[in-house]
């Protein structure tokens, strides 16, 4: 066999395990196996690669290869769920820079004369990664805290970035001209540009959307990445991983009820600060956990609205005891999932699995709705944007945002530690409602508690 036969049918296996780790993900009952897949997939890529490169140096790729490694490894190991989409965005920024470094590799390597396609690959592959790069960087700085999650916007915002959009695209034209690197240089400083303000406009709400929108740049990246290096098995993953990103923009989007031009435009949440100088004045009533007991105990049907606090405090494994409790007393429970809950796809999913909640208690959004009226006790732990009847008031700025429907439960439950805002940084009037009770706690220790009181 020669060496290019070999090398193209190791790239095709690993192609086809890439393909079987993304319909291994698409469930949280097969994620742990397309997970083991897409690992399979990359250690065949990178062995074949190593095995057919041409006056490698090994130790200058081994190295790296540990040290990379050892670093993901111990990343991966100690990262907190909730801490997950901020490391998600970091390293989608780390292969935007990847993909402008080996750009500029190619750009600056004295020997190679590009062809004409090839020099388009070059241009596109830097700028949508440089681009990448700046944009995950401004994303993990939002989705941390580090910046604050408000949308930044400004006048002539948009005029701006058409200009930068113009100039970038000019000087990637004079370097397809003339090979100059000044001009190469140039448009990747523009393009760099660009990505910080593509992302701040964008509000804590829309986050979701430009983090798998990331995802799906740094996947683009690596594909025009891939047609530089002549390398298929890197244009195959990253078609995989930037069709999959798109694909999973457009769901998000849809789930939040807002097009992804609006979002890409920005501005969504810029008017949270004049929502929250209304707050002050409005009355709430708070209760004990031995009230919340009382009210539970005695209920026909209760549903659960887990949120992004039930994911901090860790109180899925409470949750769920005191479901067996409520459940083993003739009550009816079920948990209501909203598509963003949390800060990232399918993360309530993935929290009450790992409590081992049947499969049949949890139930979407879309078919949970209805319900609601009929519900005796609603209890939100831990949620707040997800239930904000706001999304309901043209003019709020989640106007349009499917939410669940929790104030039309017959009595509603909050659990949270204060009246502090959600993500969105909205305040939420299902909080003042009369029915509405707050148990304010850790929501661990309020579980912990409520059940030993229903005990
Ligand atoms: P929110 O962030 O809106 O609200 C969470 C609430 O939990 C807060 O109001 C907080 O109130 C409370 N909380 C925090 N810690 C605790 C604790 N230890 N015990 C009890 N309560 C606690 O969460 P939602 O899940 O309702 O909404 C998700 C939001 O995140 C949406 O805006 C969504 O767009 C965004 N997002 C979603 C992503 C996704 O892919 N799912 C990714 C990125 C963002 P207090 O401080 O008073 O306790």
């Amino acid at each position: 066999m020669t060496e290019q036969s070999f090398s193209i049918i190791a790239y095709l296996v690993a192609a086809i395990f890439f393909i079987l780790a993304l319909k291994g993900l698409s469930s949280p009952t097969s994620a742990r196996q397309g997970n083991l897949f897409g690992m399979i997939g990359m250690t065949i890529a990178v062995i074949t690669t190593l095995i057919i490169g041409e006056n490698l140096i090994a130790l200058l790729i081994l190295i790296p290869i540990a040290l990379g490694g050892a670093i993901g490894f111990v990343a991966a190991k100690k990262v907190q769920m909730t801490k997950m989409p901020e490391l998600v965005a970091l390293m989608h920024s780390f292969v935007g820079l990847a993909a402008v470094l080996i750009a500029l590799a190619a750009v600056l390597n004295p020997i190679e004369v590009h062809t004409t396609v090839q020099r388009i690959e070059l241009f596109i592959g830097a700028f949508i990664g440089a681009i990448t790069f700046t944009a995950s960087v401004i994303a993990f700085g939002k989705l941390s805290g580090k910046f604050g999650a408000k949308a930044l916007v400004f006048k002539g915002q948009h005029l701006l970035n058409l200009i930068l959009a113009i100039l970038m695209i000019g000087f990637g034209a004079i370097y397809f001209q003339n090979e100059s690197i000044l001009a190469f240089i140039v448009m990747v400083i523009f393009a760099l540009i660009l990505g910080v303000l593509l992302i701040v406009p964008i509000g804590g709400a829309d986050m979701p959307v430009v983090v798998s929108m990331l995802n799906s740049y740094s996947g683009w990246a690596a594909a025009g990445i891939g047609f530089t290096l002549n390398n298929s098995v890197l244009i195959i993953a990253g078609a995989c991983v930037g069709s999959s990103g798109a694909i999973l923009s457009y769901i998000m989007c849809k789930a939040m009820n807002r097009s992804i031009v609006s979002v890409l435009l920005g501005g969504f949440g810029s008017d949270v600060a004049e929502d929250l100088a209304d707050k002050g004045e409005k009355n709430y009533k708070s209760g004990s956990v031995d009230d919340v007991a009382f009210l539970m105990s005695n209920a026909d049907s209760v549903i659960i609205v887990p949120g992004y606090g039930l994911a901090v405090a860790r109180a899925q494994h409470a949750l769920q005891e005191l479901t067996v409790k409520l459940v083993e007393k003739g009550i009816t429970v079920k948990y209501a999932i909203h598509p963003v809950a949390g800060r990232m796809p399918g993360h309530m999913n993935v929290l009450l699995a790992e409590a081992d909640v049947p499969y049949e208690q949890v139930v979407e959004m879309e078919d949970v709705n209805s319900e609601f009226p009929q519900t005796d006790v609603v209890l939100v732990i831990g949620a707040n944007d997800v239930v904000n009847p706001a999304a309901k008031t043209p003019g709020s700025p989640i106007y349009g945002m499917p939410i669940l429907e929790a104030q039309k439960a017959k009595m509603i439950i909050v659990n949270k530690r204060s009246m502090a805002p959600g993500y969105a940084g909205l305040d939420n009037d299902l909080f003042y409602m009369d029915k509405t009770m707050m148990l304010f706690g850790d929501a661990k220790n309020v579980v912990e508690e409520l059940v030993k009181t229903i005990e």
